[in-house]
Order: C-alpha cells, then structure tokens, then sequence
C-alpha cells in the first residue's frame, strides 16, 4: 500500500533565541540553521522511514529550493511524481526556537496557496482501495474535501492533521478516519478548554477516530468507545519543532504497514521523543534504522492488521 501525502514542501531557517522577541523588539540570535521542510515533506520523509511506500504531492517553484526538495524527496526514496512546479518562489518557513525548546513559526505559502489538489496531480490515478491519504492544514479546505471525497471513493483511508488551523473543519471532519491534533488544535476545533473533552466534541461530530498530541505527556487515542492515554518516555527535549509532523508521520506509515492505531501510536511517541532531544526538524528525525530499532517484534514490524 502507498501513504499519499498531499500538502507542502518548503525551506526552513531556522532561529536559536534565548526568548522570544516582544512587538517592535530587535533580539539577536543565538545561531541559525537552515534545512527542507513543509508540513507535507516532514510528515513524508516520517512516514517513508518507516519503510512504506512513500508518494508526495506538493507544489514547489521553479528555483534551487525546488530543485533541493525533488532531489531530497528522491534520496529517501519518495515518490516525485506528484510534484507541481510552479513559476514562483518555494515556499518559506522561519522557525524561532528558545531556551526552552518552545518554537514559534511564521511562513510564506504562495505555492501551497496556488495548489488546489486533486485537480491536475495525479492524485486521482495514483489512488487505490487500501492505499491512506494523509493532509495538513497548508492547503485550502476545498482541497481537503476534494481529496478526501476522492479517497473515500477510492476505498482509501483519510488522516488529517490539521496543522496550521486556518478555516473551519466542520466540513472535512465526516470525511477524516483519523484525526491527529495537538492540545491547541483539538481545544480550538472542539470548541473546549479541555483537549479530551474537546476531542470527544470532535467524534461527535463526525470523526471516528482522534489522536490527541500532548507533549511531553505523550498522546492519547479517543473513539466512541473511550480512550487510551500513551506516556512519552522522559527525555531532555532539545528541539521541540517538527514533533507532530514526526509523530503523524510515522504514525501514517506503521498504519500503512498494517499496524493498529493502538499498536502504531507508542512507536511514533517513541520516535517523536528520539526527534525532540535533537536540535532541527527534519535533520532531528530518527533515520530508518533507528526507527527500525523501536518498532516491536510484532506487529508493526512485517505488517499486521488494521
Ligand atoms: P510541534 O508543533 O512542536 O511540531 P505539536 O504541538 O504538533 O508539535 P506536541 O503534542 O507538542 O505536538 O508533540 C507531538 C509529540 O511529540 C507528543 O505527542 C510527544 O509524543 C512528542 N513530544 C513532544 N514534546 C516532547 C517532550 N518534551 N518529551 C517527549 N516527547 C515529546
């Protein structure tokens, strides 16, 4: 099976500040960094290490940026076929990181903006009855809907991460079988100061299934039938950036490869936490092998059932 990821690519600098700026403030940096990155591409690169079949489908411009991020894609060993070239800059991402390990992001997204998937991707073709689509909060509701309509019709399951929240998700919640957000994003959607009451607002509404992130205390699964809370393993979190995208990721591939939530869910924690002790984001995931090294005997490891 194939985890068709349809979202974005982008560059990303990244900035090590002891704090954040205040409004109108000049800080200067501890250091910066720069490497790929894009909601999309992170949670391929993710999804590809845990050795699935990989397909990204993400408008990037006509540019070196562009031509790093198909060469990138190609060195893990995902599919390019899906990339749209744009006669535009590649989109950006600045990343401020403190002390803390906290991060802060601010990005320009005219390629994700102008990208209205399925239409003219290839998506349509590529999609077959098992395969997962897996997309962010980069692109367009409209998008989303179109996409995942399509999946649905396809028989391929749909996970939404819907990170940056930029408009309501009342409309794609029906059609997502798994839901992943952070605390923020799930007491925002549910309309709730609680993240699991929030989340269970979120089932109610249409979505049978929601994994809420937690950080540092790990995440939890919530159906119609109750919840599961999964600890993280206590690390010294470095770089806290890129987290969710690492967990989603491999999150997404294990499923692919057969693996249940319940059983996915603890490997992507223990994958996220290797990612958190490391500085950067996409240059802190752990490589294929070290994800290799934390998958169980079974079943995850060789393909189980969903
Ligand atoms: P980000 O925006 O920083 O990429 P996020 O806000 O989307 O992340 P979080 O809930 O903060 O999502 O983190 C995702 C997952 O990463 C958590 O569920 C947890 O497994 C892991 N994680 C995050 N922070 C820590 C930490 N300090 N220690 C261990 N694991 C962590």
């Amino acid at each position: 099976m194939t985890v068709h990821v349809v979202g974005n690519a982008c560059l990303d600098t990244l900035y090590r500040l002891q704090r954040f700026p205040e409004p109108g403030e000049t800080i200067v940096a501890d250091g910066m960094a720069e490497d790929l990155g894009g909601k999309g591409l992170n949670q391929a690169v993710a999804a590809a290490r845990t050795g699935t079949r990989v397909r990204l489908f993400a408008a990037i411009g006509i540019d070196a940026v562009g031509e790093a991020v198909a060469e990138r894609l190609a060195a893990e060993g995902i599919d390019t076929a899906g990339l749209a070239w744009l006669d535009c800059p590649t989109d950006r991402s600045m990343i401020q990181v403190d002390a803390a390990g906290e991060n802060a992001i601010v990005s320009v997204t005219t390629c994700a903006d102008r990208f209205a998937p399925p239409r003219g991707t290839g998506l349509d073709a590529a999609l077959r009855a098992g395969d997962l689509l897996l997309m962010q909060g980069n692109l367009r509701i409209a998008a989303v809907r179109d996409c995942f309509t399509l999946a649905r019709s396809r028989g391929a399951g749909t996970i939404l991460n819907p990170s940056p929240i930029r408009e309501s998700y009342a409309p794609v919640l029906p059609l997502t079988d798994l839901l992943v957000v952070n605390r923020g994003e799930a007491c925002r959607l549910g309309g709730d100061a609680d993240p699991h009451r929030a989340a269970q607002t979120l089932l109610r509404r249409g979505v049978p299934m929601v994994v809420v992130t937690l950080g540092a205390a790990g995440a939890s699964v919530l159906t119609a039938e109750g919840r599961t809370d999964h600890p993280a393993p206590a690390v010294a979190a470095v770089d806290t950036a890129g987290a969710g995208d690492l967990l989603c990721g491999v999150l997404a591939g294990l499923l692919d490869r057969g693996a249940s939530v319940e059983d996915a869910l603890p490997v992507a924690i223990r994958a996220a936490a290797i990612g958190v002790s490391r500085p950067g984001v996409l240059s802190s995931f752990p490589s294929r092998a070290e994800i290799d090294a934390i998958l169980p005997a079974s079943p995850a490891r060789g393909g189980a059932t969903r």
